[in-house]
């Protein structure tokens, strides 16, 4: 009965430890991202990590020089964990990094995606939802702390604020990217609508070091929207150069 008892121990200890083994494993996968905007569009990273604002709990981020307007969509399926839409405010300073709108997909597996920089009230979702890959989320805007349009990107391990620790991820197509690539959507799952939505916000009056960045950075580079006539694409090198330097961030040190 000891030796019995003993082994029985023995697999039952096993068992555990390859349990723990595999939640930690699936606790700190993020699932296979499509990119965060619309089939075929295609925009730079402007801010990778390790750098400039993507310090701290945002190392992992990127930035993404997307025009203010542009619909950012749904990465993976998952259920918008918190919601912020109705800021108006901000900067190029870390002084206003809280009072950028986000949206938060949590994925359900320990980790989510937190978009920062929406245009006030751009999202038609609520807290609660379930979206599905493709899925619209809102638009880029301008909010916190953001000297140019952009979107900052990271997948974070789920915890009680919006602003929670990033950990590494990857696109399925365009894995890890660095400053200055360019990403191409595959996100195609949705309907293609029109890339960008004229706003007001369009018009907003940027100072000095960023209007040019801003203004570069609001012509997009892919061949479909190449044929939109209310657009003006610009070499790609040029695209990603002034994007490089329109960059801007948030770094809010939490409570
Ligand atoms: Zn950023």
């Amino acid at each position: 009965m000891y030796l019995h008892s003993r082994s029985t121990r023995q697999f039952l200890s096993t068992l555990c430890a390859v349990s723990v083994l595999l939640f930690s494993v699936a606790a700190s996968s993020a699932p296979p991202l499509k990119t965060p905007w619309m089939c075929e569009q295609t925009f730079p990273v402007s801010q990778s990590h390790h750098t400039g604002s993507h310090l701290g709990k945002g190392a992992q981020a990127w930035d993404f020089a997307l025009p203010v307007g542009t619909p950012i969509v749904a990465p993976a399926a998952g259920t918008v964990r918190m919601l912020r839409q109705d800021s108006t405010v901000f900067g190029c300073d870390p002084k206003f990094a809280y009072d950028a709108n986000y949206i938060i997909v949590d994925f359900g597996d320990g980790t989510e995606a937190l978009f920062l920089h929406l245009q006030a009230n751009s999202s038609t979702l609520s807290v609660g939802d379930k979206v599905e890959v493709g899925d619209t989320l809102g638009k880029i805007g301008m909010s916190g702390y953001t000297c140019g349009p952009h979107l900052h990107f990271q997948v974070q391990e789920t915890c009680d604020s919006w602003w929670c620790t990033s950990v590494p991820a990857t696109f399925a197509e365009h894995g890890d990217p660095g400053a200055g690539e360019e990403l191409t959507s595959a996100n195609c799952t949705q309907p293609v609508e029109s890339p960008l939505d004229q706003s007001p916000m369009d018009d907003l009056p940027l100072d000095d070091s960023n209007a040019a960045s801003a203004v570069a950075t609001k012509t997009p580079t892919s061949k479909a929207n190449a044929a939109d006539k209310t657009t003006t694409p610009t070499g790609s090198a040029d695209n990603a150069a002034a994007a490089i330097g329109g960059n801007t961030d948030l770094q809010p040190a939490p409570k």
